[in-house]
C-alpha cells in the first residue's frame, strides 16, 4: 500500500551526471506510467557517443520499458530525451527507423518467409541504394560484417543457428547505419557458449563503426564484460551508474551487491 512504500523509501542513491557536449544520449527525469503503476520513477542517465551503455536489472525493474522510450515506441509521462542536446520526446517524436536508432529484439524477430537477404535489403535507404546489383552488393557488404559468407543471404532464417539470427538481426539493424543502436536481451535466447561467441562478434562490429550501444540484459556477467559503462536498475529507479569496476567493487548499496555478486 502506498503508506508503507512511504515509509521505506527507496535509496536515495540516484546519480548525479554532469552535462557534457559528448553526451549523445541524454534521458532527464523520465517517468513512465502504465495505469496506476509507475513503471520508470526519474531515470537520469547519459550515453557517450560511441559508448557502450549496459542497463541491468532484475526482471520487472522496467528496463525494457526504458529501451523503448529510447526507441520512440513510446513516449515518457515526464521528462525529457535527448539525442544530441535535442528534445525527442512528445509531438515530434519520431519512430525509430527514422532517426538512425537501430534495435535488436531477443529473438532477432527476422522476417520468417523472406530470405536472409532480404531481411538485410529490408533496412536499406532505396534512394542511395537502386536496383538488384547495388542492393545485392551492400548485402554482401553486410553480411561480411557480421562474419557470413555470401551463400547466406539465400538462405531462410529457420535454417540459421540462433547465434547466426542474431548476427543477421544486426546486419540488418546496421543497413539503416544507425548512430544509434539499442540491443534488448539480445543473447538471452542463446545457450552459454554461443552467447559469448555471439556477443563478442555483435561487440565487435558495432565498436569498429563506432555505434552508440545500449545494451539491455538480466545477465549481470554480460553487462560487466560488455559495456564500458553499467546502470544498474531496480523498481523503476537507477540504483547506480559507473564504469564496470567500480560498480563491481563498489555497489552503491547492498541489494546492488547482492545482485552483482552473482555475476561471478
Ligand atoms: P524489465 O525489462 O526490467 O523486465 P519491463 O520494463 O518489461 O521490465 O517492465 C516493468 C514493469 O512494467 C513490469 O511490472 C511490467 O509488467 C510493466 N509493464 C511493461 N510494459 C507494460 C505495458 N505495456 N502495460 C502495462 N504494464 C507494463
Amino acid at each position: 500500500t502506498p503508506v508503507t512504500a512511504a515509509r521505506f523509501p527507496e535509496p536515495r542513491v540516484a546519480p548525479q551526471i554532469a552535462r557534457s557536449a559528448d553526451h549523445h544520449l541524454e534521458i532527464e527525469a523520465v517517468t513512465k506510467d502504465f495505469g496506476h503503476q509507475q513503471v520508470l520513477k526519474g531515470i537520469n542517465l547519459s550515453v557517450a557517443r560511441g559508448g557502450t551503455t549496459a542497463i541491468v536489472g532484475p526482471s520487472g525493474s522496467g528496463k525494457t520499458t526504458l529501451l523503448r522510450l529510447i526507441a520512440g515506441f513510446e513516449a515518457p509521462g515526464t521528462g525529457r530525451i535527448l539525442l544530441d542536446g535535442r528534445e525527442v520526446a512528445g509531438r515530434s517524436w519520431v519512430p525509430a527507423h527514422r532517426r538512425s536508432i537501430g534495435y535488436v529484439a531477443q529473438d532477432g524477430a527476422l522476417f520468417p518467409h523472406l530470405s536472409v537477404g532480404q531481411n538485410i535489403a529490408f533496412g536499406l535507404d532505396r534512394d542511395r541504394f537502386r536496383g538488384r546489383k547495388a542492393v545485392q552488393t551492400r548485402v554482401l557488404e553486410l553480411l561480411e560484417m557480421v562474419a557470413l559468407d555470401g551463400s547466406y543471404a539465400r538462405r531462410r532464417p529457420h535454417q540459421l543457428s540462433g547465434g547466426q539470427q542474431q548476427r543477421i538481426a544486426l546486419a540488418r539493424a546496421m543497413a539503416c547505419e544507425p548512430e544509434i543502436m539499442l540491443l534488448d536481451e539480445p543473447f538471452s535466447a542463446l545457450d552459454a557458449g554461443l552467447r559469448v561467441a555471439t556477443r563478442r562478434a555483435i561487440g565487435k562490429v558495432l565498436a569498429h563503426a563506432g555505434v552508440t550501444t545500449i545494451l539491455v540484459t538480466h545477465d549481470q556477467g554480460e553487462a560487466l564484460s560488455f559495456a564500458d559503462q553499467v546502470a544498474v536498475m531496480r523498481g523503476g529507479r537507477l540504483a547506480q551508474i559507473g564504469n564496470p569496476f567500480v560498480v563491481y567493487t563498489r555497489p552503491a548499496d547492498r541489494a546492488t551487491a547482492e545482485f552483482l555478486g552473482d555475476a561471478v
